[in-house]
């Protein structure tokens, strides 16, 4: 893997686009992660998968709790490891434990054995010797070791442990699997604590060091996000990690996934974003609507202004659109966008037929 800042916003912002090479695919960042669920799109199969653009589309998020439940560890390795297993050869695989919709990190239960978290089948303590296991029978592109995520109400004592519990396990996962040549995340943890936050990400850096047994780590996952923090804590939060991590190295953020809170990451430095978004949306029946232009116009000093309400995505469920034979958005290249009308997609949604999330995917 390399990565490399090719140009840095002017006037003394951070936000900066960068190159990812990983395994002869190169990727503009700042970029997304499309998400997946046990290793594909929700409704996007392999052959639409490869119709969409490139390179964007070759960077996948898988989570590996999704997989505790699936084939044994040993059938994924048997297979080749998850590209194999999905079809997905050339395609970038990322992977972090804990997503927004099915593997969510519950705190309380997490102990010093590993992290817990609810699933759709219960609440799962994954235990670092299984998840070094896991990740390494997957072999995914590039990994995040196990994190201690707590949410931004928790105690100064909790953001401690939290800490202290990351680092540990870091150190651990990376001496478990130091053999594999894949490519570590250090993770970033700390709740709503800037100082823990501060600390946290210094200590990460520090296994940066070339020559170092933990030199491997040459890019940087930042969780605990998404759980309960305000905007400005957010910003705050945010900008104290970036300003401790290494410049030129490579930065994920979890679980930040809405578009003004992934502008708000880019201009905080962030690469990598590994939204839930669109999935969200698709489930709900929305269209995203907004043109570019209209996002530039509503960033103010790095913070979005979205006081004028939502014209951003429009609810293809509604009855206004029975008989709209509109596109969803006029300029658009995408297959839907071309190929299909507002009334159409409508019509889909009311017969509960899996093509409107399918389109609504693309
Ligand atoms: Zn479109």
């Amino acid at each position: 893997m390399r990565f490399a800042v090719t140009k840095m916003c002017g006037g003394g912002g951070k936000a900066r686009a960068g190159a990812l090479h990983v395994g002869g695919i190169g990727v503009e960042t700042p970029a997304l992660l499309l998400s997946t669920r046990k290793g594909l799109p929700a409704f996007v199969s392999c052959d639409i998968l490869a119709s969409l653009p490139l390179p964007d589309s070759l960077l996948l998020h898988v989570c590996p709790t999704h997989f505790i439940e699936g084939p044994p560890s040993k059938t994924i390795s048997s297979i080749g490891g998850l590209h194999h297993m999905l079809g997905l050869p050339n395609h970038i695989l990322v992977a972090a434990a804990g997503d927004s919709i099915e593997s969510l990190p519950s705190s309380d239960a997490t102990n010093k054995f590993g992290a817990s978290f609810e699933t759709p089948s219960g609440r799962r303590l994954v235990k670092l010797t299984d998840y070094v296991e896991l990740i390494s029978c997957m072999k995914p592109n590039l990994w995040a070791s196990l994190a201690d995520e707590v949410p931004a109400w928790s105690t100064e004592k909790r953001n401690k442990i939290s800490v202290d519990r990351t680092l540990r396990w870091l150190d651990e996962c990376i001496a478990l699997n130091k053999d594999s040549g894949t490519n570590t995340l250090g993770v970033v943890v700390g709740g709503s604590s800037i100082e823990q936050r501060k600390l946290c990400a210094t200590e990460v850096s520090k296994r940066n060091v070339s020559g170092y047994l933990f030199s491997i780590i040459q890019c940087f996952w930042i969780g605990g996000f998404g759980l309960g923090e305000s905007t400005e804590e957010r910003c705050s939060l945010l900008n104290a990690v970036t300003d401790c991590l290494p410049s030129d190295k490579l930065r994920l953020v979890s679980r930040l996934g809405l578009p003004e809170e992934v502008l708000e990451g880019v201009s905080a430095g962030v690469d990598l974003f590994d939204s839930t978004y669109i999935y969200q949306l698709t489930m709900g029946g929305f269209a995203l609507v907004f043109p570019v232009d209209t996002v530039e116009r509503g960033m103010q000093n790095g913070v979005f202004e979205s006081s004028s309400g939502d014209s951003t995505k429009i609810n293809l469920r509604a009855t206004v659109y029975r008989k709209d034979t509109s596109r969803l958005v006029d300029s658009c290249s995408c297959f839907t966008c071309q190929n299909h009308t507002r009334a159409y997609l409508n019509h889909l949604l009311n017969v509960h037929e899996m093509l409107a999330q399918i389109l609504l995917e693309m």
